[in-house]
């Protein structure tokens, strides 16, 4: 395999976090990536960036993992209150105590920094006693070093405009979901937007993959996050945040997209 390159960017906007992303590109695509992700920074809706770093890092091409993606599924609800019930609904049938899931809703509802704003990465939120494993609850544990499988661009791109749904959430949020749900020890993963204008999100889980709810939060709310639902019993942490923030991981394999539905009564 040729080379290839992590490309991160991280901007912040009065000493906050404002986005962030990340890729994993070949030689030929760097500049384009680079280019792409310094105007997204620069156009963020959240606010001005008053700091834009890229990091690029060359990966060893033999330590890529490849990782399958998993199939999305869209359960339709009219608002966020319903789309919030079926989410935790959904983390029940991963295997999240309800309470546990609760309390990790009501606190990415909160924002969930320690000052209530938007953190750059997930909670780590164990399912057995619900305690939060991050080593910087400010920052959370930010998942890095992946990418769609350059073989897999087309289907999924021609699969998702076939569901209205070829935007870069669906795609990007896919190939996080892709490698989150491959760490071992993960139960299941929760995520809406921090960008005021996306109300979707979506709960990810190995037994069902990607499931995602229009509505998860009401239209104009500048807090989101995301949750990574753990079993501590199953894993050592430090090998877990390992895995997730430097193992260079491509996602793709078969592209499995169900038609939206409405889900059965509970
Ligand atoms: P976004 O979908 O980019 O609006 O991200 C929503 C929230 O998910 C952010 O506020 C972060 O807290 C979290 N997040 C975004 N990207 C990642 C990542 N790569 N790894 C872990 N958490 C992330």
């Amino acid at each position: 395999m040729t080379d290839l390159y992590s490309v991160r960017m991280h901007a912040r906007a009065k000493n906050d976090h404002l986005c962030g992303a990340e890729r994993l590109q070949t030689r030929d695509g760097l500049e384009a990536a680079c280019l792409e992700l310094v105007r997204r920074a620069l156009a963020h809706e959240r606010g001005v960036a008053d700091q834009v770093r890229i990091s690029i890092d060359r990966v060893d091409p033999g330590t890529v993992v490849r990782v399958p993606l998993p199939t999305l599924e869209t359960w339709l609800c009219d608002d966020a209150d319903r789309g919030r019930q079926l989410a935790l609904r959904s983390l029940v049938e991963a295997g999240v105590p309800q309470d546990v899931a609760s309390r990790a809703m009501a606190r990415l509802a909160a924002g969930p920094a320690p000052g209530g704003g938007v953190m750059r990465g997930a909670m780590l939120v164990d399912v057995a006693s619900g305690e939060r494993f991050e080593p910087d609850p400010a920052r959370g544990v930010r998942a890095s070093r992946m990418d769609l499988d350059p073989d897999t661009v087309d289907a999924l791109g021609r699969g998702l405009a076939a569901l209205d749904l070829d935007n870069r959430h669906v795609r990007e949020a896919l190939v996080l979901a892709a490698k989150v749900l491959a760490a071992p020890g993960m139960v299941a993963e929760l995520c809406w937007s921090d960008d005021p204008s996306y109300t979707a999100g979506y709960v990810a889980a190995p037994g069902f993959g990607y499931r995602r709810f229009p509505h998860l939060k009401p239209a104009g709310c500048p807090l989101g996050g995301r949750v990574f639902f753990i079993d501590r019993t199953q894993i050592s942490l430090a090998a877990l945040i390992d895995y997730l923030e430097r193992t260079p991981v491509l996602a793709g394999g078969p592209v499995r997209l169900l038609p939206a539905r409405q889900p059965e009564e509970a």
